[in-house]
């Protein structure tokens, strides 16, 4: 089976075919420019190699509801060419193959619940800290998703007692993402977080924002494993200080191994590195053939 898988990044599409195992076979790279510029050469691409289903997971917002009139658009982006895209709908037409679309987040999710860390449970988050912050959750196998898809990077966090920085979000300025994405990052301390691996004050800040954001996450969906991907997370030092945190923060009302002695092996980096989402991509392709058929 011969499946495709579009990961849609605010500097670039990777694109790639591969198969129901969740293998990637073949993987180009295009800039992200404007969508008359950028679709016609992800098109060309998979054209030329007839796949049978694809999978789209792409920035958002984005509108996920199949009985809405807007299905498939892009929503209000920052990335102005963006607005109103209808994406999904110009894949289908263009490739005319079961297509499925979602956040790139979830994709990540999905793929990373298939054949990544989370392979074996019932349900698992994966959460990016990268350029922004989002997550996506797969609860007994299918995607959480109501009014639209999920924005946990939004949330309200407490504010570290040594924190200053104003916060950079422009609809809520000091919310999670606000306090603790890359670009936060490097405005708070004036560098980049790659330039930083050493400051120790660095990483306990952001492993204290990103411990209340998971143990939200934990009260109201309780999934089986926490994976955290994205250009900070590359910053290892970043998983022990978290799961500290997480437990004191829980300080043991959870009486489950996994969010005790176990932690270790709940809060994880990807097991797919840097491929989740394209892998996950696969994974809907799949999903979209399945529901056709
Ligand atoms: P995007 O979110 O755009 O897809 P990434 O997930 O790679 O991209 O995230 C980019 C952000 O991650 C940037 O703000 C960058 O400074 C930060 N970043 C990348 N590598 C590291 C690292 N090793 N340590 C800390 N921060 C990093
Ligand atoms: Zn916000």
């Amino acid at each position: 089976m011969i499946l495709g898988s579009i990961e849609a990044g605010g500097t670039k599409f990777v694109c790639g075919i591969g198969n129901e195992q969740g293998e990637v076979l073949e993987r180009i790279s295009i800039p992200t420019k404007t969508p008359d510029e950028t679709i016609p050469e992800v098109i060309e691409f998979f054209k030329k190699r007839k796949v049978e289903a694809i999978g789209i997971g792409t920035f958002g917002p984005i509108d996920v509801k199949k009985s809405s009139p807007t299905y498939g658009h892009v929503l209000n982006t920052p990335k102005l060419a963006w607005q109103n895209y209808p994406f999904f709908q110009t894949v289908l037409d263009e490739l005319q193959v079961p297509t499925g679309f979602t956040t790139d987040v979830n994709a990540a999710a999905l793929g990373e619940y298939q054949f990544g860390a989370a392979k074996g449970l019932d349900s698992c988050l994966y959460i990016t800290v990268g350029t922004g912050i989002g997550a996506g959750a797969v609860v007994n196998g299918e995607l959480l998703e109501g009014l639209s898809h999920p924005e946990m990077g939004h949330i309200i966090v407490r504010r570290h007692p040594d924190d200053h920085f104003e916060g950079n979000c422009p609809f809520h300025k000091d919310c999670f993402e606000g306090l603790a994405a890359g670009p936060a990052i490097e405005k708070r301390w004036g560098k980049k977080g790659i330039e930083m691996t050493d400051r120790k004050e660095v990483w306990e800040m952001e492993a204290y924002y990103i411990a209340q954001a998971l143990v939200q996450y934990i009260m109201i969906l309780v999934p089986e494993r926490i994976v955290i991907g994205g250009g900070v997370a590359h910053q290892e030092s970043i998983f022990p200080l978290v799961r500290e945190n997480v437990k004191s923060l829980l300080n043991g009302y959870f009486t489950h191994q996994e969010l005790n002695e176990n932690i270790a092996d709940y809060i994880v980096a990807p097991g797919l590195k840097d491929n989740a989402g394209l892998v996950g991509g696969l994974v809907l392709a799949r999903h979209a053939l399945e529901e056709e058929g």
